[in-house]
């Protein structure tokens, strides 16, 4: 007879960029969402919820919905209740060197993410981090957890700091 696996408590699923600097501070993102080993599910994509809005925008059906099945695994296999998508400043995957530019269009990769994984699982509450490298090799950063709200609003002041041309000040 078989044995019974004991099923641990899943409590969210970390859609994050497989970027190689990320296991420097992935203990500290951890502590921030209060999550132990064990507890959660992490796809990583080349440029995380990039690789979701691209497959949609290109209109890659077969690719889209491999994407966002293996993003609801933790979801729907572990009942996780949490979805975070996870960005992270000098993406090597956007390679936009201007801070205030690759900031915006991650964050609108992330919001269109959002706004697709929230209609393909309306039970989960999504929420986004920004990651912000505070030096090229990823040994200290700082997070930020982001409503969809916060999303946007960041989205509308990284615009006008484009607009006014004062990139060199962020
Ligand atoms: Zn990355």
């Amino acid at each position: 007879m078989l044995k019974r696996i004991p099923k641990e408590e899943v409590l969210a699923v970390i859609l994050s960029c497989q970027d190689h600097r990320r296991p420097k501070t992935w203990t500290k993102l951890m502590k921030l969402l209060d999550l132990e080993a064990g507890q959660y599910y992490s796809p990583a994509f080349a440029g995380s919820s990039k690789t979701i809005a691209e497959a949609y925008r290109r209109g890659n059906r077969a690719l889209y919905e491999f994407l966002v099945e293996q993003v609801g695994i933790g979801i729907n296999h572990g009942g996780a209740g949490y979805l975070y998508l996870h960005h992270h400043k000098h993406c090597t995957f956007y390679g936009i060197p201007e801070p205030v530019r690759e900031k915006k269009i991650q964050l609108e990769d992330c919001l269109t993410s959002y706004q697709l994984l929230s209609s393909e699982y309306p039970n989960v509450d999504i929420l986004m981090i920004w990651e912000e490298l505070l030096d090229i090799t990823g040994s200290v950063s700082k997070f930020f957890v982001m409503s969809v709200e916060q999303v946007e609003d960041e989205i509308f002041r990284l615009k006008d700091l484009l607009a006014e041309g004062s990139c060199a000040l962020v």
